[in-house]
C-alpha cells in the first residue's frame, strides 16, 4: 500500500477536533444573551448542513436563543437522540479574562469548553467522520441543540420530551467524569420560592408593632435546611435571601430560593409535598411557597445498563475500561429522558474540570477515546 493512501484514510485526530472546539468555545454564548447564542447556533447550524443533515431551527423565546434540531436523512423508525446545550454559564467577556483559551500541558482552557462546547463538538465530528469514512448509522440520528440548559432548560423542556418520545436512545454529551467515566443516573433538581410577610415597622419608636419578615426567615431556614438528610441522598440549600427595606426598619418581606436535589420520584413528591406545605413559625407572619421538581430524578434501570454495557465493549476495542460514577447530584437534560423510559447515556463529553468555574479545562487525552466511543455508539446501536 502506498504511503499516502494510509495518510488519506480519515482518521481520528484529536489536534483537528480541538481546533473545531476552540472555534465553538471562541463564540461566547450564556444563556441569558439570547442573541449571543443564536451566533453559537447560527455556526453549528452551518457545520450540520455541510454534512447534510435536515436542519430544523425553532425561534427562541422568552429571552432565550433558538433550538436547533439536526437530523440524518436515512434511517427510518426511532433512532438515537444526540442531547447537548450550546450555552455556558460565564458572562461575555469571560474569554478575555480569567479564562483565556490555552493549553497547558494535557490541559486545554476556555469559558464552556468542559461544560459542554467539547461535548456537543466530539458528537458532530463523531458524525462528520463516520461520513467522511463513507459510513451511515443503522438507526437515524436526531442532534437537539438546547439554548438554555443551565437555566434548566424552561423553554426547551417540552421539546426535549417530545422528542425523546420519538427515539430508542439518547445520548448526552455533557462532560465526562472522573477518568473514564459516564453518567447513569442523576438525582432530580426541584427549585422553590419562600416568601414571608410580616409586619413594617419602626425599629425605634414602635419595635413592639413589628412583626419582622426576616426574623421568621431566619427561622425557616433552619428548619429548611434541616431537610438535608445525606444518607437519604436528599439536600437543600437556601442560595439567595433577599429581604428588608432599611436597617431601622423591621422588614415587612423576605424571600429566599431554594435547591432541593433527590434520589428519587418518591422522595421528589415527599420533599414537593413538605414544601409547599410549609407553616409559619412566628406569630402574624405570612409564608406562601411556589415552586417544585424542574428535572426528574434520571435513575439507572436495566436498559441505561444495556446501553452503558455496550458502551464498554466499545471502549475495550481500544483497549481502555470504561466506568459510570455513582449518582451524580448535578442535573441535565438527561433528567427528562431517562424519566420518560428511554435508555440514557450521559457524560458522554470530554473530560476535565471545573464546569461553572474559572480553572474550567479539558484533558486533551481524552478527545480521542470519546470521540471514538461517540462514533462507534452512533454506529452500532441498532
Ligand atoms: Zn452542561
Amino acid at each position: 500500500m502506498p504511503d499516502n493512501a494510509l495518510k488519506n484514510e480519515p482518521r481520528i485526530d484529536p489536534q483537528e477536533i480541538l481546533e473545531g472546539i476552540v472555534e465553538w468555545i471562541g463564540i461566547e454564548s450564556p444563556s441569558h444573551d439570547a442573541q449571543a447564542v443564536n451566533v453559537m447556533v447560527d455556526k453549528v447550524e452551518g457545520q450540520f448542513r455541510a454534512l447534510g443533515l435536515s436542519l430544523q431551527r425553532i425561534p427562541g423565546r422568552d429571552g432565550f436563543g433558538d433550538i436547533l434540531e439536526a437530523r440524518t436523512p436515512w434511517g427510518e423508525g426511532k433512532g438515537i437522540l444526540v442531547l447537548a446545550h450550546l450555552d455556558t454559564v460565564h458572562p461575555i467577556g469571560t474569554i478575555e479574562k480569567e479564562l483565556r483559551v490555552r493549553q497547558e500541558g494535557d490541559s486545554v482552557f476556555g469559558p464552556g469548553i468542559y461544560d459542554m462546547k467539547a461535548g456537543g463538538y466530539i458528537a458532530y465530528y463523531a458524525l462528520r467522520h463516520l461520513i467522511r469514512k463513507g459510513k451511515k448509522t443503522k438507526l437515524p440520528v436526531t442532534f437537539l441543540f438546547i439554548p438554555e440548559e443551565e437555566v434548566g432548560s424552561p423553554t426547551s423542556r417540552a421539546r426535549i420530551e417530545e422528542a425523546a418520545r420519538g427515539h430508542k436512545y439518547a445520548l448526552v454529551m455533557e462532560p465526562g467524569r472522573d477518568g473514564d467515566r459516564v453518567v447513569t443516573a442523576r438525582k432530580g433538581v426541584g427549585r422553590f420560592i419562600v416568601t414571608v410577610k410580616g409586619r413594617a415597622a419602626h425599629a425605634g419608636a414602635k419595635h413592639e408593632d413589628g412583626r419582622s419578615a426576616i426574623l421568621e426567615m431566619a427561622r425557616q431556614i433552619v428548619r429548611i435546611e434541616g431537610r438535608t438528610d445525606y444518607n437519604r441522598g436528599i439536600t437543600v440549600n437556601v442560595g439567595l435571601v433577599k429581604g428588608g427595606t432599611g436597617v431601622n426598619v423591621i422588614a415587612a418581606e423576605c424571600v429566599a430560593e431554594i435547591d432541593l436535589r433527590v434520589p428519587d420520584p418518591r422522595i421528589a413528591e415527599e420533599m414537593t409535598h413538605w414544601f409547599l406545605n410549609l407553616e409559619p413559625i412566628g406569630p402574624d407572619v405570612e409564608v406562601h411557597v411556589e415552586g417544585g421538581m424542574n428535572r426528574p430524578p434520571y435513575q439507572k434501570d436495566g436498559g441505561i445498563a444495556d446501553l452503558l454495557g455496550k458502551a464498554q465493549a466499545i471502549y475495550r476495542e481500544i483497549g481502555k475500561e470504561l466506568l459510570d460514577v455513582p449518582l451524580t447530584g448535578g442535573g441535565s437534560d438527561g433528567n427528562f429522558t431517562a424519566a420518560l423510559g428511554i435508555p440514557t447515556l450521559d457524560g458522554l463529553g470530554a473530560d476535565g474540570k471545573g464546569a461553572h468555574a474559572a480553572y474550567e479545562q479539558i484533558y486533551y487525552s481524552s478527545l480521542m477515546p470519546r470521540t471514538y466511543l461517540c462514533a462507534r455508539l452512533l454506529e452500532t446501536l441498532e
